[in-house]
């Protein structure tokens, strides 16, 4: 992943997707914003409660400046722990930018090939996926906790890039972002099972950590074999590999008993 730190909001880049500047623009916020005298660590971007909506609003605003677009570009989903995934038309352009009841709903993953729209996804723990075809010029953006992840998200969002915009899973490159990793993400039975059934076995995706009592999930393994099972290229997929638990220094963690929100967004240019 590239960072760039020098700017007053740190950013972070797939680097697959930022050979791909010229065609779209696409960032991983942190927790951190720098002031010219402070590091403000509470840089959170969901209108979930944790801190005042018009300190959020200030956020979106300073990161669409940065970014150089209009904070009317962005559009925010639900994000229901489902696997919904939205085509975003020219129309949508602005839905969730400045209030929740705008937000898309029932909504976790978005799609769309319309230029000057910034889809986001905003995670703490949960994995952001940014997904990108340099040959239709089509975006997606999907949040997968656990249960979008056995609902394998990833692959309705390729079946919708496929049916929508003629793309070829083949040709995508996808960046799975920071988000609780193997280290700290103990799970319970119900887990267990469940990731069982979805990907035949447990084998390589529920491991035994020494630190924990439970076993953990793999969240990045099984998102991964779901991209390569519907044919996105492995060497057209760059894990992020930054768990958020282990480094809640610089990303929201749920787990570590965050309420802030993190975001990771698309737009083509
Ligand atoms: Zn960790």
């Amino acid at each position: 992943m590239y960072i760039d730190e020098d700017k007053p909001i740190p950013l972070y880049q797939f680097d697959k997707l930022k050979s791909f500047d010229n065609q779209i623009k696409h960032f991983i916020t942190t927790r951190n914003q720098k002031h010219s005298q402070s590091i403000c660590n509470y840089f959170t971007i969901g209108l979930n409660g944790a801190i005042g909506n018009d300190i959020v609003l200030d956020n979106r605003k300073q990161i669409a400046e940065q970014f150089g677009i209009s904070p009317d570009s962005f559009v925010f989903a639900s994000q229901v722990h489902g696997n919904g995934v939205f085509i975003v038309r020219d129309e949508d352009r602005g839905k969730g930018a400045f209030d929740r009841s705008s937000y898309l709903c029932d909504v976790d993953a978005m799609v769309t090939n319309r230029k000057g729209i910034c889809i986001v996804t905003q995670a703490a723990d949960c994995v952001p996926i940014l997904f990108y075809d340099p040959i239709t010029n089509a975006i997606g953006a999907a949040h997968a906790g656990w249960k979008g992840t056995v609902a394998k998200i990833p692959a309705k969002v390729i079946r919708s890039m496929v049916t929508e915009f003629g793309s070829n899973p083949k040709d995508l490159l996808v960046g799975i972002g920071p988000s609780i990793g193997s280290c700290c993400y103990e799970v319970g039975d119900e887990v267990v099972a469940m990731v069982a059934e979805a990907f035949g076995s447990g084998d390589g995706l529920i491991l035994n950590n020494k630190k924990f009592n439970k076993p953990v999930f793999d969240l990045w393994e099984a998102n991964r074999r779901t991209l390569v099972d519907v044919g996105v290229k492995s060497e057209n997929i760059e894990i992020a590999g930054i768990c958020t638990k282990c480094n809640n220094h610089l990303f929201f963690s749920a787990r570590a008993g965050d309420k802030g929100r993190f975001g990771a967004a698309i737009m083509i240019k």
